[in-house]
């Protein structure tokens, strides 16, 4: 036999079982090789796929020609085509699936492969400040309106486009213009959405203190097939080690990935990989347009850069002779994606350093109770880091106990204690920065009926609306449904309706009439929602024009800001209720982490942590910013006689939603009666099978939700079921059910 095989099996980025075959015409041959993108006729449309293996067709097939092969080299090396491989399968998704979560978006666009171009964007930006309440309160005496406006941009870093207050924040466009005539802000047209990373200022790195020493010197004579795990208390300069064992590779010719849980919310370790590397870096963010990531793409695939950094998806750079792969705060959820393929980017970059022969260096402070795992089975190598830099102390938490703790009288609900109080005040008089936590944006968690107790659902889903202000709204936080604040109750018709529970919005508002000089910023999702809005606030911050830092679970990460002296979390238990079995673990990764914000100065810090639950574990484990103490409760608790979870077992759900609700609990009981008999039949009853069941949540977006937990010792089991259940009629998964395997959240 000679010459190459005439046909080709490509994948399409579609939720389909089989590949497709094509001929390839003589002329292209040459390129249209495993992993290469080719262009390919489908029905009537021109799609990209991906040659996943050259075959000879059966005799007599009358098959469509490949059309075209746009790349000089194929897009995916054979290690990512692996890589491909084993996420679908471990996942039990469609190939085509996988392959389309490793490509970026414009590389899937047959007709312009590099994709489109930013246009211009009209954008309101804040031209005077009014720093004072007096100043405000007479700038909108006659419109309350504008000021609701002005207070939107404000929090939104003192500029927003317009589409976006518009159309997101329901703002009138004769409002935002009023502004303008009154002449607090100015309409702008962005024209290129500038990359504010590359204005960052990027310092030259320390010297390695001894102890940052010591451990890359470990990592170093570690064989590069053991990954490591560098467990550093929070400020002990695990970035530094990163950037170190990084640059050793780079200069050896290799390439590196750095993983971070989200671009936006570390500039800071973004500004460091540039202080060490330049240009060699490509900063994988969300803000890209289309046809910036796919330069980047390129210039990661052809070498002319050499290190990425980013989100989970950066974990698929297509660096040639990778050297090491980064997870930075490794215990981090939002590495699981949420959509199929569901895959853990951690756990992809141990599947992709095996393939490659690069080193995984995993890195935290509070570690995920999995790694810890792998650690005591020996799978993974531990480092420490036990001591700030600087032989700085960790700050000390004080536990409030919220049911009895003396309060604020004026703070009337809000759970505010006369100790968190006198913190923060000594704080401010010293010109020091507070950071305070509060995990639920809004205003108000809910609205309820003081006569009837009434609680103002979401008619989506089976959530409490919250209360928001500015503008003022009901919002479920599930779906995208917003609805005016009634007056009278929707039942019984009483006219005054209460608020209960606080969020971010709320204790924004108390803290400005309690502290009147202060210079607060709110971060929470309502206030980042606009491209680089994270930026902003956190160079406010950087450059201390903000005194008190507030907001939800972005605010305890990865932040180091030598200014702040106290942190305080104002209710420590907003998740440790949860109906999940990471209730605990959540809420002890949170409070450690936003502890460990305190106390990175020279004047030290303090950590104020109030709570209902102060023997919790969680909370006890955090107050000595110690996961080890966490874990020597947490895991027995996971084990016989208590339902079994993971690290113990492997796990993976199954969920049905529907809009009706006996079709879906019906669909559930069918779900669950296949797991049983696959168990039976074909797994020797590995398996164990739990419901189905109403998931916690029991209805999102129009649709009632019923789950199926399957467990097992034997993981693969996990992972023959998961193959088997996608492999099913109707192939590549079956309508209506979500599979995850791995759950982060079983909610
Ligand atoms: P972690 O990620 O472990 O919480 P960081 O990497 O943010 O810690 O480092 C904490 C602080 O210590 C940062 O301000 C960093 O610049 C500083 N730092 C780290 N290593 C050194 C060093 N070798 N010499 C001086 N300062 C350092
Ligand atoms: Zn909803």
């Amino acid at each position: 036999m000679s010459g190459p095989p005439p046909a080709a099996e490509v994948i399409l980025p579609l939720p389909v079982a089989r590949p497709y075959t094509y001929r390839i015409p003589d002329g292209l041959a040459a390129h249209a090789v495993p992993g290469a993108r080719v262009i390919v006729p489908v029905r009537r449309l021109r799609m990209i796929g991906v040659v996943a293996a050259l075959i000879a067709p059966e005799p007599g097939r009358d098959l469509r020609d490949v059309l075209a092969t746009p790349d000089a080299e194929p897009a995916l090396t054979p290690e990512l085509l692996r890589l491909a491989r084993w996420i679908a399968d471990y996942y039990g998704s469609p190939l085509g699936l996988a392959l389309r979560a490793l490509l970026p978006g414009p590389l899937w666009q047959a007709a312009r492969p590099a994709g489109p171009r930013e246009t211009g964007e009209r954008v309101l930006t804040l031209t005077r400040g009014l720093p004072s309440l007096l100043e405000r309160e007479r700038a909108f005496k006659r419109s309350a309106r504008r000021r609701v406006a002005y207070e939107a941009v404000e929090s939104l870093g003192g500029s927003a486009p317009v589409r976006h207050l518009v159309t997101q924040l329901g703002l009138s466009p004769a409002v935002l213009a009023g502004l303008v005539t009154q002449g607090l802000a100015r309409f702008e047209v962005m024209v290129q959405q500038r990359d504010p990373f590359t204005g960052l200022s990027s310092p030259p790195p320390p010297v390695l203190t001894p102890d940052q020493g010591r451990v890359v010197e470990a990592i170093a004579a570690t064989p590069t097939d053991v990954p490591v795990l560098i467990h550093g208390v929070t400020g002990s300069g695990k970035t530094l080690v990163y950037l170190e064992v990084m640059r050793r590779l780079v200069a050896s010719g290799q390439g590196a990935i750095l993983l971070v849980p989200e671009i936006a919310l570390t500039p800071q370790t973004v500004a460091r990989v540039r202080g060490v590397f330049g240009d060699q870096v490509a900063v994988l963010h969300s803000g890209l347009s289309e046809g910036e990531r796919a330069d980047a793409w390129r210039a990661l695939r052809r070498g002319e850069r050499r290190v990425a950094v980013g989100p989970r998806s950066a974990v698929f750079a297509p660096i040639p002779r990778l050297g090491v792969i980064v997870v930075d705060e490794e215990h981090e959820a939002s590495y699981k994606q949420g959509t199929a393929p569901r895959y853990h980017a951690r756990d992809v970059a141990r599947v992709r350093a095996q393939l490659e022969g690069a080193r995984l260096l995993l890195g935290s402070a509070t570690p995920s109770l999995e790694t810890l795992h792998l650690v005591d089975e020996g799978v993974v190598r531990l480092l420490s880091l036990p001591e700030r830099v600087g032989a700085r102390p960790l700050p000390p938490v004080e536990i409030v106990d919220l049911r009895s703790a003396p309060r604020v009288a004026e703070a009337r609900g809000l759970p505010w204690s006369e100790a968190l109080d006198t913190a923060v005040r000594d704080a401010l008089a010293q010109g020091d920065q507070v950071i305070l936590l509060l995990n639920r944006r809004g205003f108000a968690t809910y609205l309820q009926c003081p006569a009837c107790g009434d609680v103002r659902e979401c008619s989506h889903c089976a959530i409490a609306l919250t209360v928001h202000q500015a503008p003022a709204a009901l919002r479920c936080h599930y779906c995208a449904h917003a609805e005016p604040v009634p007056t009278a109750c929707g039942v019984c018709g009483h006219a005054f309706q209460r608020m209960r529970g606080i969020g971010t919005q709320q204790l924004e508002h108390f803290v400005a009439r309690r502290f009147p000089a202060a210079r607060i910023a709110r971060m929470d999702l309502d206030t980042t929602s606009t491209k680089w809005a994270h930026h902003r606030i956190l160079e406010r911050v950087a450059r201390r024009e903000v005194d008190v830092l507030l907001g939800t679970q972005m605010i305890a990460k990865g932040l180091d800001f030598p200014g702040v002296t106290v942190v305080g979390v104002v209710d420590a238990d907003t998740g440790l209720h949860l109906p999940d079995f990471r209730a605990g673990e959540r809420t002890f990764q949170l409070v450690a982490q936003v502890a460990g914000r305190a106390g990175r100065g020279p004047k030290g810090g303090r950590v104020f942590v109030q709570t209902r639950a102060p023997d919790h574990h969680a909370i006890q484990a955090a107050r000595e910013h110690s996961v080890r103490r966490f874990a020597a409760v947490e895991l027995p608790l996971r084990a016989a006689p208590h339902p079994v979870y993971p690290p113990h077992t492997g796990l993976a759900r199954f969920v049905v939603a529907a809009v009706d609700a006996d079709v879906a609990a019906r669909a559930a009981e069918r779900v669950a009666a296949w797991l049983r008999r696959a168990s039976a039949e074909r797994l020797g009853d590995a398996l164990t099978v739990l419901g189905p069941a109403p998931c916690p949540i029991p209805r999102l977006k129009g649709r009632w939700r019923w789950h199926v937990l399957v467990k097992s010792a034997e993981r693969r089991a996990v992972g023959r079921v998961v193959r088997a259940w996608g492999r099913g009629p109707g192939g590549g998964g079956r309508g209506g059910v979500i599979v995850d395997r791995d759950p982060v959240a079983v909610l």
